[in-house]
């Protein structure tokens, strides 16, 4: 058992369910109880689609348990083919089914549908949304892909983007537009927008682009061992990632062109001198794997920021995360309970978060500014504009994301400058921040008086109080930063046995983090 408000993944029929939306003329019969219908709603709701997903659910109730389970599901399968009238048919087992044991496997493929019928293994209690996604798509691929002749021009397929991924509609866009001008055709993308049909047809590209490891590396891995197609490894995310991704197309296709980068306005946006004050902000990023890794490069090398921390929730990307983390002299954080993720953050106190909407709420209790740069989102990041996060425009995207959250320039140097102000005194918070900004106190009286510290006057061990002149001393320091100097402070006297903190203390331990 384990306690969880918060889940950054749903189950795995969730992530099946993502791959058949994303298609078109399949069907999924999932053997679930009565209630399981709420995942609909992610799609009509949070991507806003138009139509149910293609999905039977069996809704058994309480009293069906003591009756015949697997007859309903056998009936569920009837009616769906009938009414639906599929390419193809995948069935699989919701969490609570699958502790029944009524193997929907078995029975879909004894019931003699003249369609293919892909059953999927979903194992609830040890894996989640994402595998379910990788899983529902290799035995897709794997059930209907053959090898036959490349095409004549040269073409790739696009694998991973699904339903409910995050900007997967844009991304398949930009990356199609990048790879049409270098002279590359799109054979199939899948399995968003797929048909049965089209999976057919998938081996005659000459190379697949991998867009999403997360749901479809174990696809890309079958195609190239059973249709010889290679693949590529880096994920279009910035711009060096993009111009990396472009270098590993060339080298699978040689004569593929060089395509404009007309429109990629990133580097001189960072260049800029309004840029300046980005350098070195520190960022904390957490999301998954492939968000996180692709966005830790594009912060450090791309905007100037210094990553403090990052880390992802799907743990079967732990060991590129780790090896990248070490790279940048940090350690990752791998896990999938926020309250570790929140606990980090309020440790390393960075000045943004980039995140989901999970970090969105953590930034949101401890006054830090956030920008969300992967799943799980929420209705807002399925915007009705074109926002791809790959590619050239997606790296457009990126800085505007990066930027907007935080406070501009001009601004802090008003907030430190003036922090007396009415208007920019430390309580009111940047202005864009409207719902944090409160009315300046004016009692014409000096600061507040100190509450004593312990009713019995003991202080506790590990407690270090601060000085009026040192509490003072500190205010002048940007509140953005503020946090982490306090923190860092007190640890500096705790590690030298000191009770009270000076302004001197303040500036040796200021002296002594600057080295
Ligand atoms: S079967 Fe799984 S997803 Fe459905 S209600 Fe039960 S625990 Fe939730």
């Amino acid at each position: 058992m384990k306690l969880s408000v918060w889940t950054y993944e749903g189950p795995p029929h969730v992530g099946a369910i993502r791959v058949a939306t994303g298609m078109r003329g399949v069907h999924l019969v999932l053997h679930a109880p009565q209630g399981d219908t709420y995942a609909d709603l992610l799609f009509t709701m949070i991507e806003r689609r138009n139509h149910r997903p293609p999905v039977t659910y069996t809704t058994f109730q309480a009293r069906d348990l003591g009756a015949d389970t697997a007859d309903l599901f056998r009936r569920s399968c009837t009616d769906a083919v009938e009414r639906f009238q599929p390419q193809a048919l995948m069935v699989g087992a919701s969490c609570t089914a699958e502790l029944i044991q009524d193997d929907p496997a078995g029975m879909a493929e004894t019931m003699g549908f003249d369609i293919p019928v892909i059953p999927l293994e979903l194992p609830s209690y040890q894996r989640k949304e994402n595998f379910g996604a990788d899983e529902a798509f290799y035995q897709i691929t794997r059930a209907l892909a053959r090898p036959m002749e490349r095409s004549d021009a040269p073409s790739c397929n696009i694998l991973g983007p699904t339903g409910l991924g995050f900007r997967h509609r844009d991304d398949v866009a930009e990356i199609a537009a990048l790879l049409a001008d270098m002279g590359v055709e799109v054979n199939v993308t899948a399995p968003m927008g797929a048909s049965p049909e089209e999976i057919a047809e998938l081996g005659r590209a000459h190379f697949n682009v991998l867009l999403y490891p997360e749901t479809a590396e174990s696809a890309a891995r079958w195609c190239e061992k059973e249709l010889g197609q290679p693949w590529t490894r880096t994920v279009p995310i910035g711009v060096g990632a993009t111009r990396d991704f472009i270098s590993e197309v060339q080298a699978l296709l040689p004569g593929a062109k060089v395509p404009s980068e007309a429109r990629l306005r990133l580097p001189w946006y960072s260049a800029s001198v309004d840029s300046t004050y980005l350098t070195g902000k520190r960022v904390f990023l957490f999301g998954d794997a492939t968000h996180v890794m692709a966005m830790a490069r594009v912060a450090r090398d791309e905007i100037g920021f210094e990553v403090a921390g990052l880390g992802c929730y799907n743990r079967e990307f732990a060991r590129p995360v780790r090896a990248l983390a070490k790279e940048y002299g940090i350690e990752a954080l791998i896990t999938d309970d926020y309250l570790e993720v929140e606990a980090r953050i309020r440790d390393l106190a960075p000045e943004l978060i980039l995140g989901t909407q999970m970090e969105r709420h953590i930034g949101k209790r401890l006054g830090i500014p956030c920008a969300v740069i992967s799943a799980p989102v929420h209705v807002q990041d399925f915007p009705a504009r074109y926002s791809p996060v790959m590619g050239f425009e997606g790296a457009n995207v990126l800085f505007d994301t990066l930027v907007h959250p935080l406070v501009m320039g001009l601004e802090e140097h008003l907030l430190t400058m003036f922090r007396d102000d009415f208007e920019f005194h430390d309580a009111a918070g940047p202005s864009h921040h409207g719902g944090q900004a409160v009315a300046r106190v004016e009692t014409g009286e000096g600061p507040a008086p100190r509450a004593p510290r312990g009713i019995s006057g003991k202080m506790k061990e590990d407690e270090v109080l601060w000085l009026d002149a040192a509490e003072a001393e500190l205010k002048k320091i940007p509140f953005f930063v503020r946090g982490k100097a306090r923190r860092n402070t007190e640890s500096f006297a705790m590690e030298r046995g000191l009770g009270e903190i000076s302004v001197d203390t303040l500036y040796e331990a200021k002296a002594y983090y600057a080295r």
